[in-house]
């Protein structure tokens, strides 16, 4: 069973999280295992992956810039199969969700984040999990769509873009990332298009947003070929986009990532991975299962959601910060933002599955 190590020292937040694919999931079972043990065949792993319950498997520490300021935290593997990150399985999925949660207040936590697809599964909803809970649960995505705004207009004028005479792409528009970047970008952008697959609730927000040229798109692959930017934030995998404008930004923040990135000709398009934030003064995982759970192209870079808790956490802040779908607004990305600064911690650089791009705006730990 993966996971052994004391779990009662203090700790001043928690993740709660799960795989984004099962090549992460092979290794990292065998990295706890005795090795002088037979290794498990792969599909024995897949089959008893979804058996174990969710729990502690390793504390994180995060390093202020402030002096002398760190806390530590508590990563609670969740469990859910990276094959069923799919609204089809809220059932048994919010199951382990809240086990998840039950484990976090066991551990005394006071403010625990929703990685990734654990907040999907509620549907904004945070009341469903168990009541009577201590702990405060936040679904980090304030702090998600405050990377993707700040880094997307880092890249702009990197790349020499001016937003003001763009066209817009939200994939995922209706969620609670996407309507935070629709808001965010309305009177930004030259023509923003609405994206996801509910049209009532698409045509619901483009009311909202009734103060430039929104439009609902028809068919994502036909609106992607007319934009100059891109944010793919839908709850979706696989999103294939065969035809995009030369010369196209494509943010995809999603978890699991959104876009099939191997259908796009990056000599022509700049695609980076956001929503993510780099910690100027560190982190670590103990045991340290950095190389086979949680590898990106530099240290120090990890998700919005998960830095949310880590930023609360440093703030003293015992609140349910970013509550679910629709809440999030301008001033509370900016209010986020800005306690996240007061510790070093600012969007990731720029980097997609082939690596760091070649240029970045500035270094980003200088922000
Ligand atoms: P929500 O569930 O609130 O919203 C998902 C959106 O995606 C909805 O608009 C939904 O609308 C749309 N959608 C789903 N399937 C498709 C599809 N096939 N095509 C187009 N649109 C689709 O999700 P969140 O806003 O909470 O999260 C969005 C993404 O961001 C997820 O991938 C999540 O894992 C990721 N994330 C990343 C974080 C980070 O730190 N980088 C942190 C938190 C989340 P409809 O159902 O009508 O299609």
């Amino acid at each position: 069973m993966p996971g052994t190590y004391p779990t009662t020292e203090k700790s001043d937040f928690a993740v709660l999280g799960h795989q984004e694919c099962w090549e992460n999931v092979y290794p990292f079972i065998h990295q706890v295992r005795d090795a002088k043990l037979r290794a498990i065949p792969e599909e024995d792993i897949k089959y008893l992956f979804p058996y174990f319950p969710p729990r502690s498997i390793f504390r994180i520490t995060v390093h202020s810039i402030q002096p002398d300021k760190q806390i530590c935290g508590h990563y609670i593997e969740t469990f859910l199969p990276p094959d069923r990150l799919d609204t089809v399985f809220s059932k048994e999925n919010l199951r382990k969700v809240s086990e998840a949660a039950i484990c976090a207040d066991k551990l005394q936590v006071p403010v625990a984040t929703l990685g990734g697809f654990t907040s999907i599964i509620l549907e904004g909803q945070l009341n469903l999990l168990p009541a009577g809970l201590q702990t405060q649960f936040t679904t980090g995505n304030t702090l998600t769509a405050a990377f993707i705004v700040q880094s997307l207009q880092d890249a702009c004028a990197l790349l020499h873009k001016d937003i003001s005479q763009s066209h817009l792409l939200i994939i995922g528009a209706t969620g609670d990332i996407g309507s935070a970047c629709a808001g965010y970008f309305l009177e930004k952008a030259a023509k923003l298009t609405l994206a996801a697959r509910n049209r009532r609730r698409l045509y619901e927000l483009s009311t909202k947003l009734s103060k430039c040229t929104v439009q609902l798109a028809d068919s994502v692959e036909e609106s992607a070929a007319e934009a100059d930017i891109i944010i793919a934030v839908a709850s979706a995998t696989n999103v294939k986009l065969p035809h995009v404008k030369p010369g196209a930004i494509i943010v995809d923040a999603g978890f699991p990532k959104n876009i099939d990135a191997t259908a796009l000709d990056l000599r022509n398009v700049h695609l980076y991975f956001g929503g993510m934030g780099y910690v100027s003064g560190g982190y670590s995982f103990s045991p340290d299962y950095k190389q086979t759970l949680y590898h990106f192209p530099e240290d120090n870079i990890a998700h919005g959601c998960v830095l949310e808790a880590a930023v609360l956490a440093f703030e003293n802040k015992r609140e349910s910060f970013s509550q679910g779908r629709g809440h999030i607004t301008s001033e509370k990305m900016d209010q986020i933002s800005t306690w996240a600064r007061k510790h070093g911690i600012v969007p990731a650089p720029f980097y997609n599955h082939q690596g760091l791009w070649q240029i970045q705006t500035k270094r980003y730990d200088d922000n």
